[in-house]
């Protein structure tokens, strides 16, 4: 099937106006490599943890990494051009967009807090997919509550010593480079932390409902000795940096729930054509038509939002709550559609895998990345005052 249909021309026409035919090209342009190399594959990534890595160089070979970066090899694209191309990816496998979505987040990180060094050596590595990057925040006793962490960072003359464990780390045990945030003396740090650096170590696969193909391990770090010039940024501001780079990511993760609704809807649509029951076909029966019409106003309005909450992250204003918007509607979306078409499927959506992975894959992200309820914090601290 094709990845880029008119739909996402009409969105760029949209939101970009004349811009939008060069972007429509590109995008067709990845589309097609993700139909050719990435989409056949998907199935069998479902039944293989670490599975993606040939897709994902692929990907980084096509420029995908780059694209939201205006420097250092950046392709200088408007964020809501990257986000469709997320989308897309998300369409063709789900578990290879998460893991660059989330090695993407890592080299946002160093190309706004990062030194010039760090730009040079490692950003750059990272976008042209040299070097794999993991984020590690998450720990087993603090998720949403990540402040809560215990993971500690130790000033020794020339270097750091870390110590604690991270958990739920995606693309761990094949990322050169970990962005590690921990406790240190002047509140909370980050790190880049390299993943053959002495005392660092990676635990077994954590086998997962869904998102099979990318990998999710606990990393370890036991006194685990980093040079100063690896700290990001200024010792202290680690949550500044990650609030605002969690804020681009969840319009990228919504992106990829709206691929994966996507996914799950061509395939319900084109069996309710040729599936027959009472003597009819089900794509004529009513209700089946009134579930087609929910199922695409879901996705058109959270691709929407996520173009939108792009829209205003390229003007430079503040957009953590547009993303915050975005991420809600596009995961929870994303998880009604699929199951929606599981409905279609009746039977054969249940046992077969290849319809209810969408299902599987899109439950993770109303958890990840800010679970839907400490997003509508977000939302509502911005609407009331208070607390997030
Ligand atoms: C497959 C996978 C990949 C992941 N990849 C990464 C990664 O690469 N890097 C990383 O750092 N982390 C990663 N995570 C961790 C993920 O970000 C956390 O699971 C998430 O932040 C939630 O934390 P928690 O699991 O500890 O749940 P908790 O924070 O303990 O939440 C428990 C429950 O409380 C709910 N909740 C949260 N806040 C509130 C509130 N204010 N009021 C009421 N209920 C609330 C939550 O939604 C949830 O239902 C990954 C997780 C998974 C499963």
């Amino acid at each position: 099937m094709k990845l880029f249909q008119t739909e996402h021309r009409r969105a760029l026409r949209a939101f970009y106006g004349e811009g939008h035919a060069a972007f429509s090209t590109l995008l067709e342009s990845l589309a097609g490599t993700l139909e050719a190399e990435v989409a056949p594959s998907s199935a069998r990534f479902d039944a293989d943890s670490g599975g993606i890595s040939s897709a994902r160089r692929r990907l980084f070979e096509a420029g995908l990494c780059r694209m939201p970066f205006d420097s250092h090899g950046g392709l200088s694209l408007p964020f809501g051009v990257y986000s469709l191309a997320m989308e897309l990816v998300g369409a063709a496998d789900a578990p290879t967009a998460m893991s660059l979505g989330i090695h993407n987040t890592v080299a946002d990180g160093v190309f706004r807090y990062g030194s010039e060094s760090q730009k040079k050596e490692v950003f750059e590595d990272l976008v042209s997919g040299k070097r794999l990057a993991s984020f590690s925040l998450t720990e087993p006793s603090s998720g949403s509550d990540a402040r809560a962490m215990s993971t500690t960072a130790t000033k020794t003359g020339s270097s750091y010593r870390i110590t604690g464990t991270k958990t739920f780390i995606t693309n761990a045990g094949e990322a050169d480079v970990y962005f590690v945030v921990a406790r240190s003396e002047k509140g909370h740090s980050a790190f880049l932390v390299d993943g053959s650096a002495p005392g660092l170590s990676v635990g077994a696969d954590i086998p997962k409902l869904g998102m099979r193909g990318s990998r999710t391990a606990e990393v370890r770090m036991d006194g685990c000795s980093v040079p100063a010039e690896n700290l990001v940024g200024e010792d202290g501001r680690a949550f500044e940096y990650v609030k605002s780079m969690l804020s681009g990511s969840r319009i990228v993760m919504g992106s990829i729930c709206v691929g994966i609704a996507l996914a799950a809807y061509r395939k319900a649509l084109h069996y309710a054509t040729e599936r027959k029951l009472f003597e009819k076909k089900l794509s004529d029966m009513q209700m089946t038509r009134e579930r087609v019409a929910d199922m695409r106003a879901g996705i058109n309005s959270s691709r929407s939002m996520c173009l939108y909450a792009s829209r205003i992250k390229e003007t430079g204003e503040d957009y953590g709550s547009e993303a915050a918007q975005a991420k809600i509607i596009a995961t929870e979306t994303a998880s009604r559609v699929c199951d929606q078409a599981i409905q279609l499927f009746g039977g054969y959506g249940y046992t077969n895998a290849d319809v209810h992975r969408h299902w599987r894959d899109a439950r993770l992200l109303t958890i990840g990345e800010g679970a839907s309820e400490v997003l509508r914090l977000i939302v509502a601290s911005m609407e009331l005052g208070g607390a997030a």
